[in-house]
């Protein structure tokens, strides 16, 4: 690799970004782990899909390398579940298999990106760089909405720097809303996201938690941040004022 051809980009700064590599196949690892810590990355790595997984929730990494193939959990897996966690943390998955079908597979279950092997140094590393370009590194583990802000794994929310006690459906819910800022979620759809299965029949329980919301939301004092649109649903938006 020749030093003319490095191209760091200014806005990323490597060393506050945590990688973490899910892959089973020793030398693949090693190189990779090589290549990104000569770039200044902060490297982690797993062998197989759970130790993966578990090491996601824990490790909180900024970007994770995910093989397809992997021992005890498939790299589909671990993506779908990742993302069932409300979990946004930049995937990148690398497959051996190259067909359009797994492609298309991977990015369904929520991957950012996708690379197949075998592929230079220099496109891994370009792939990466754009992946957290679109997705900054706050994103991975906290949110923000206006005067909204939510931590995401110490499970803490503020709005206007006021401290909101939100109980656990609570906090899921908004934690939903902000993941999906400024557009109509059905009653389903929040349903099936925070209560993790289908919504059956005729419940008033979203609207209650709405209600619990808006009111730890303090919208009287900060204003009006939950729409409701009979037929749409609910939709978080701050009109500026
Ligand atoms: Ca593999």
């Amino acid at each position: 690799m020749s030093a003319e051809l490095k191209v760091l980009d200014p806005v990323i700064n490597t060393k506050d970004i945590k990688v973490l590599i899910i892959e089973d196949e020793a030398q693949i690892t090693r190189l990779i782990e090589l290549e990104l810590k000569y770039e200044g990355y902060n490297v982690i790595t797993a062998t197989d899909g759970l130790e993966g997984l578990n090491s996601i929730r824990e490790s909180m990494p900024d970007l994770v390398l995910l093989d397809c193939m992997l021992p005890n959990m498939s790299g589909e897996e671990v993506c779908r579940q990742v993302r069932n966690d409300l979990m946004s943390t930049p995937i990148i998955m690398i497959t051996a298999k190259d067909s359009i079908e797994d492609k298309v597979k991977g990015l369904d279950y929520g991957a950012d990106d996708y690379l197949v092997k075998p592929f230079a140094t220099e496109e891994l590393l370009a792939r990466i760089r754009a992946v957290l370009r679109r997705k900054p590194k706050s994103e991975a583990g906290t949110l923000q909405y206006k005067d909204l802000w939510l931590d995401q794994f110490n499970r803490l929310a503020k709005r206007s720097e006021h401290e909101l006690e939100l109980r656990s459906k609570e906090f899921s819910l908004l934690r939903v809303f902000m993941l999906h800022p400024e557009q109509y979620l059905t009653r389903e759809f929040l349903f099936s996201k925070v209560w993790g299965y289908d919504f059956i029949g005729e419940s008033n329980v979203i609207e209650v938690y709405i209600r619990y919301l808006r009111s730890k939301l303090k919208e009287k004092q900060y204003g009006k941040l939950i729409h409701t649109k009979r037929g749409e649903g609910y939709m978080l938006k701050q009109f500026d004022s």
